[in-house]
């Protein structure tokens, strides 16, 4: 067998053979670049120790040196070298206690997950796999190597990778290993929100978002996602929703990070209104609360908590409408609200009619032809200009550029600074109260 490699992973391994070393790519890299995928990142394992392969190369980063790993970088590229080694005793269901390097690729590759993930290779020793690997990829199965029980009572996160794995790859689970899955549901309280976050966000965005349901029947949702739990034990509902995700993913134009706000945004969402939650305000804290006990950034927790708040208000055909929409929810917001609104199935709506859509969007785009106001940034005053033109600082100030906001919302017409000055003059909120 002969896989085809990165020129500069051929030269690392090079680099490391020349010296002495015994090098090969391994792990996910093989995996995928045998199933004809492209890899996301390149590894590299080897017998040198860490200051040796920094001696080699003329810029490294110190990733992990205690752990035996050094990331070698060309221009903005960097591809993890790490030493062989075994993981040693484990602590607390995730960390290994110690690290030791090994003259051993075997032991090196025992110490991986899963058979397909537990593969190295070379030009010049062709693929090594000593667990089954190549065969449980034409399979399709994903293997714990060893015993699987005491493979996730090493490391819980296993549990999660695998069942990601499955989704991404569309492969199934060996009987024995999600035998030790569903015994070991709860060995997940023990892992950081961060890692169970980064493997939940791998799975919705895979090929086969749908599998989420298999964290329910495991007895994983529990633990990490109880909110979800009533919605993904009703198949029939929620595998049109989370197979629905792949409208987002799938969207070329779309970067990941919005389409995890999508992502989430659909899931919770569906989970709280088929749980009972019909207020939006209470969507909308719930929403936040999820997505901050999983570790969100800010950015991505407003966002979906918005998409939440806002999920029941309708599409409309009508400009007045629609910069109101704009206004209230914030462009950024409604921008993403309209895919949400048009892609996305609600237990018991109908997604948004098609034409409704179009004439919404055209409008849009005609709003934004031109100069236009949606916000008090785009009004033709400020509170500088109001001040200069005799009134008080304060906070009837602030009062009065929201009624010209108000007034520019439904007659854009009217976003003149000379026009808005003469009408700020007959404003006087005190009064109106
Ligand atoms: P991805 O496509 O997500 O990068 P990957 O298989 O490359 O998948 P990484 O997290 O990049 O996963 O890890 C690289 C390799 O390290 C894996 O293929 C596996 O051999 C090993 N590995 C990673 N995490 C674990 C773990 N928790 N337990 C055992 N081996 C692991
Ligand atoms: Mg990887």
């Amino acid at each position: 067998m002969r896989i085809d490699l990165p020129e500069k992973v051929e030269y690392i391994i090079e680099t490391l053979h020349k010296a002495g070393y015994e090098a090969y790519a391994v792990g996910g890299c093989v995996r995928d670049r045998m199933l004809g995928r492209e890899p996301k990142d390149w590894d590299v394992t080897t017998l040198a120790d860490p200051y040796q392969v920094k001696a080699l190369f003329r810029r490294t980063v110190d990733t992990g040196i205690k752990h035996g790993t050094v990331t070698v970088m060309f221009g903005e590229t960097g591809y993890e070298v790490t030493t062989y080694r075994l993981d040693g005793e484990y602590e607390d269901l995730r960390h290994p206690k110690e690290v030791t390097f090994t003259k051993s690729l075997q032991e090196d590759l025992k110490r991986r997950d899963f058979t397909i993930n537990a593969m190295a290779y070379n030009h010049k020793d062709g693929l090594v796999d000593l667990f089954g690997g190549e065969e449980d990829l034409k399979k399709g199965i994903i293997r714990c190597v060893g015993n699987p029980g005491e493979r996730f009572d090493e490391d819980a996160l296993r549990i999660l990778r695998a069942l990601r794995f499955s989704a991404q790859l569309g492969f199934s689970i060996e009987p024995a290993t999600e035998a030790a899955i569903r015994e070991r549901s709860t060995h997940l309280e023990k892992i950081s929100a961060e890692r169970i976050r980064d493997e939940l966000n791998k799975l919705l965005l895979s090929a086969m978002p749908e599998r989420l349901t298999t964290l329910e029947d495991c007895g994983i949702a529990e633990v990490v996602l109880p909110e979800a739990v009533a919605l993904l034990r009703q198949k029939e509902l929620v595998n049109p929703i989370l197979h629905g995700l792949l409208d987002y993913t799938k969207c070329e134009e779309k970067d990941e990070r919005t389409a995890l706000v999508l992502c989430w945004a659909t899931l919770l969402n569906a989970a709280l209104l088929f749980s009972g939650m019909d207020e939006n305000e209470n969507r909308k804290k719930a929403v936040r609360r999820i997505l901050q006990r999983l570790k969100f950034d800010n950015d991505t927790i407003q966002k979906a908590a918005a998409l939440a708040e806002f999920s029941t208000e309708p599409v409309v055909a009508d400009a007045y409408t629609i910069r109101k929409q704009m206004h209230r929810m914030s462009e950024a917001v409604f921008d993403l609200w309209l895919v949400f609104q048009s892609r996305t199935r609600l237990p018991g709506r109908e997604p948004v009619a098609r034409m409704l859509l179009e004439q919404a969007v055209a409008i849009v785009d005609e709003i934004r032809s031109a100069p236009y106001c949606v916000s008090l940034k785009g009004l033709a005053v400020n509170g500088a200009d109001l001040i200069a033109a005799g009134r008080r600082p304060g906070v009837e100030l602030g009062e009065v550029l929201n009624q010209l906001l108000e007034l520019v919302l439904e007659r854009p017409e009217l976003n003149k600074k000379e026009l808005l000055l003469e009408i700020a003059e007959k404003i006087n909120p005190q009064k109106q109260e």
